[in-house]
């Protein structure tokens, strides 16, 4: 019986080696090793055999399954190597050539909106500034003139903050407390933006939502007046929409302002109304005015000596204008679906 399966060993070793490809590696591996195979064979004989002789006709047959096996795993590896090389030299193989394109992200329709318009503000000598978006009840509200009682502060929704010990705290509802910290923090002249996301306790519907993004505009040196923030207002139009678009402003009321304005912009979608514009053909687009004295002076500057304009400008209607966004929830829901319009 050791004859026999050293004589198997040797035919087996024999057939790997004379195997062509890996089909016949797998033919002569299932012929010896397989459950059926030849080796296995002998091995059901082992009961005919004295027991004594059992165990090391046993460990004879396991070593050279071993061997067999060993030699298999060394052919395959060989025929993969020879088969890749192959590959490589064969015609119509460039190694040079790029493989499969990553899949790249997309910027966000607001975060496009946003950086084109901190690139025009600029360009026009405006730094951007920022602020948190848990804000202080002082910042969001007090040193922007709006009284504890004032309606205002109920108009805008606030979300509060539990457990504020020192000062109550609530989620920003616009980015004019910005105007104040950059004031505090950097002084007179002054010309920033500040963009970033605001919160309302909001019941959502397509134009409304909780959380938006507002780009704040803040202008404060000597002598300035209207006109300044009139021609900012309009650089800004015309920047977003790459033409001079009829404007008008209306008188508007904000705490903060004073006078203050109700910009709009004739519909650059239409010239007898659409759905954009409701028919109109005038698109409300920006809040702005003369910045308070009391929100100067809250702020650390002589109003005497200074002035200064702000505006306001929703970076999520912009956008939704611009891309022809008609349900301001598709912003923030995060569909991919949404964002791989965006892309390029
Ligand atoms: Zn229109």
């Amino acid at each position: 019986m050791r004859d026999r399966l050293e004589e198997l060993a040797e035919e087996g070793l024999a057939a790997l080696g004379s195997a062509a490809t890996e089909e016949d590696l797998r033919r002569v591996e299932q012929d010896y090793l397989g459950r059926h195979g030849r080796i296995t064979a002998v091995l059901r004989q082992l009961g005919g055999l004295p027991p004594a002789e059992r165990p090391a006709v046993g460990r004879l047959a396991n070593e050279i399954k071993e061997r067999l096996a060993r030699e298999l795993e060394a052919r395959l590896e060989i025929l993969r190597r020879s088969r890749l090389e192959a590959e490589l030299a064969g015609e119509g193989f460039d190694p040079t050539l790029p493989g499969p394109p990553a899949r790249a992200g997309s910027l966000h329709p607001i975060e496009r909106v946003r950086r084109e318009l901190e690139d025009l503000f600029r360009s026009m000598g405006y730094a951007v500034a920022g602020g948190p978006e848990v804000e202080t009840e002082e910042h969001n509200f007090d040193a922007l003139n709006i009284p504890p009682d004032h309606p205002a502060r109920e108009g805008h929704d606030t979300l509060w903050i539990e457990g504020g010990d020192r000062e109550r705290l609530c989620m920003r509802t616009h980015t004019s407390p910005v105007q104040v910290r950059a004031l505090r923090r950097h002084g007179v002249p002054l010309r920033v933006v500040a963009p970033g996301r605001v919160f309302r306790q909001e019941t959502q519907d397509a134009t409304h939502d909780h959380t938006f993004h507002q780009m704040e505009g803040l202008v404060v040196d000597r002598g300035v007046g209207v006109p300044h923030m009139l021609h900012a207002m309009r650089s800004l139009l015309s920047g977003l929409f790459g033409r001079e678009l009829q404007t008008r402003l209306r008188p508007g009321y904000f705490p903060f302002v004073e006078p203050g304005f109700e910009l709009d912009a004739r519909c650059p979608f239409c010239k007898s109304g659409c759905s954009v514009c409701k028919g109109s053909t005038w698109i409300e687009l920006m809040p702005g005015g003369l910045v308070h004295p009391e929100v100067l002076r809250a702020s650390g500057v002589d109003p005497e000596d200074y002035s200064g304009f702000a505006f306001g400008l929703g970076l999520s209607r912009i956008a939704m204008l611009r891309y022809g966004i008609d349900d301001i929830r598709w912003m923030m829901s995060g569909d991919l679906r949404f964002l791989e319009q965006f892309d390029a």
